[in-house]
């Protein structure tokens, strides 16, 4: 069974993170659906997908009425713990999307996806949201040679697809140390594509916007199936002729939904704020986000308070797609972190881990994410980011927006517009399946560590995560 936290107090949510930790103020919860209600629009969960989906329907047509449902508070899912990369990144890869959707498909993403990351600096503006956006780039960082190769290679393949030095820049070993100075830094890659956010700031900010533009979020409020013209909650029904399915990692909680995406973990650590001193030497001087090229991804930023927040991959995706609060923290998982970040800074030996969490996010079956509207039964979807989700869920909110109010806009053209994805297997294979995928990932980093180059491994693994 899924938990979900209940207390009257929100103050217990700060458990969930550092970030919602740091919130200021106190933390009061939104009154739960009273009984049965109708709406032009339905929406499951208040995470990013859906306060974005909500704040530009709201803009766009004052006079719908847009009720969000949420199981816990808004907030409470991936989109209030994650890593804060608000970054171009999409799941599916240039090459796959062009080769799925036609030529010109991925570039046009790739489009789509830079522009997104300025249309959150934009609204974060618009709407006051403190949330630290800081417009730094991306640093990921070669620290063996076979991490150099990959970088190299990256750089070459970018340049074949026509991007230029301004959007992809390879960085030799001075260059990369003098932005983040780690141990071992070979040389690296430097993208301005990306923006460190405080995630919980940005998303408990803009639902307060979609409130101000007249949508109502009922909080407690799970709901148990989406049926065509309605959502079934435990609080009663909202009829409504669209209803959109913004659960992401937790879309198992729905009925009939538990192989539509799988939940696979990401955890993450945060420092205490460091002193100047240790600045001086780790650079980050315009809070770039980094990471470096190892294949078990890892992914850090310096938050606007001065602390190290750092995560990654390797915690085990959970038999039958479960989710409980007891997996956010995993002992084995939060020590790799801290190993992994003390080997990036030695002078972080002795330093303070003052927070620990985690959380689900979603995978598709072909790791393809994906958003649509299925307009015989009213039923909209968007999700499966893979852990890119914090710019992504922007493009899905505008593009659910263009696809409800029957508008044909570039957004509704895009790659992903419509992808469906195969379900997961049933279980045991699924569980088999997905945690050989992780491991390999790991493996494949171990094995080129040991032998210096790349392996049978790092090659399965391209062909694991789709090209
Ligand atoms: C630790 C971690 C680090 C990450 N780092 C990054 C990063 O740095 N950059 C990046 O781009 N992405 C990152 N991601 C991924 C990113 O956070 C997600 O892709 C994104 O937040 C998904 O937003 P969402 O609104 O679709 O889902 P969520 O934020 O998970 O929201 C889903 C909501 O649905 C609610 N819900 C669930 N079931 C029900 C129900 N039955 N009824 C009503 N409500 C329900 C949940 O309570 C939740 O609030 C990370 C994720 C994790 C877990």
């Amino acid at each position: 069974m899924e938990a979900a936290l209940t207390s009257s107090s929100g103050e217990r949510y700060r458990d969930l993170s550092l970030w919602w930790d740091r919130l200021p103020g106190t933390l009061a919860v939104r009154p739960p659906l009273a009984g049965d209600t109708e709406a032009d629009v339905a929406i499951v969960g208040a995470g990013l997908t859906g306060l974005w989906t909500a704040y530009y329907l709201a803009g766009a047509d004052p006079g719908l009425k847009i009720a969000v449902v949420e199981r816990d508070v808004a907030g409470f899912g991936a989109s209030g713990r994650n890593g804060g990369w608000c970054s171009a990144l999409f799941a599916a890869s240039e090459e796959r999307l062009d080769r799925e959707a036609g030529a010109g498909a991925g570039a046009a993403m790739r489009r789509a996806m830079e522009s997104t990351v300025a249309e959150v600096g934009r609204v974060v503006d618009a709407e006051h949201i403190e949330c630290g956006f800081a417009a730094g780039g991306t640093v990921v960082l070669a620290r063996t040679g076979v991490q150099l190769q990959r970088t190299h290679d990256e750089v070459a393949a970018a340049r074949a697809r026509g991007i230029d030095a301004d959007g992809l820049r390879f960085l030799s070993a001075s260059e990369a140390a003098a932005m983040v100075g780690a141990t071992d830094v070979l040389g690296g890659t430097y993208t301005p594509h990306c923006a460190a956010v405080d995630p919980a700031r940005l998303v408990r900010g803009l639902a307060e916007a979609v409130e101000r533009r007249g949508a109502t979020i009922y909080e407690q409020t799970a709901a148990r199936a989406l049926l065509a013209g309605a959502v079934d909650t435990e609080r009663g029904t909202v009829r409504a002729p669209i209803v959109v399915r913004a659960t992401e990692g937790y879309t198992r909680s729905l009925d009939g939904e538990v192989r539509t995406l799988a939940p696979v973990y990401s955890l993450m650590i945060a420092t205490e704020p460091l002193p100047d001193a240790f600045w001086e030497e780790a650079g980050l001087s315009r809070r770039e986000t980094f990471a470096d090229h190892r294949h078990l991804i890892i992914y850090g930023q310096r938050t606007d308070d001065g602390r190290m927040a750092f995560g990654g991959r390797g915690a085990p995706y959970h038999f039958g797609s479960a989710i409980r609060p007891e997996f956010d923290r995993d002992g084995g998982v939060h020590e790799s972190l801290r190993s992994a970040l003390v080997e990036l800074f030695p002078a972080l030996a002795g330093t303070e881990v003052t927070h620990r969490w985690g959380g689900p996010l979603g995978i598709a079956r072909d790791w393809f994410p994906s958003v649509g509207l299925d307009r015989a039964t009213g039923g909209a979807w968007a999700g499966g980011y893979v852990g890119d989700g914090v710019s992504t869920t922007n493009l899905a909110g505008r593009t659910l927006c263009d696809l409800i109010l029957r508008r044909d806009t570039e957004l509704t053209s895009l790659p992903w517009v419509g992808h469906r994805s195969k379900r997961w297997e049933p279980e045991p294979l699924r569980y088999v399946g997905i945690n050989a995928g992780l491991r390999l990932a790991g493996s494949a980093d171990r094995a080129e560590e040991r032998t210096g180059r790349a392996t049978w491994r790092s090659r399965a693994l391209g062909r694991v995560l789709g090209g």
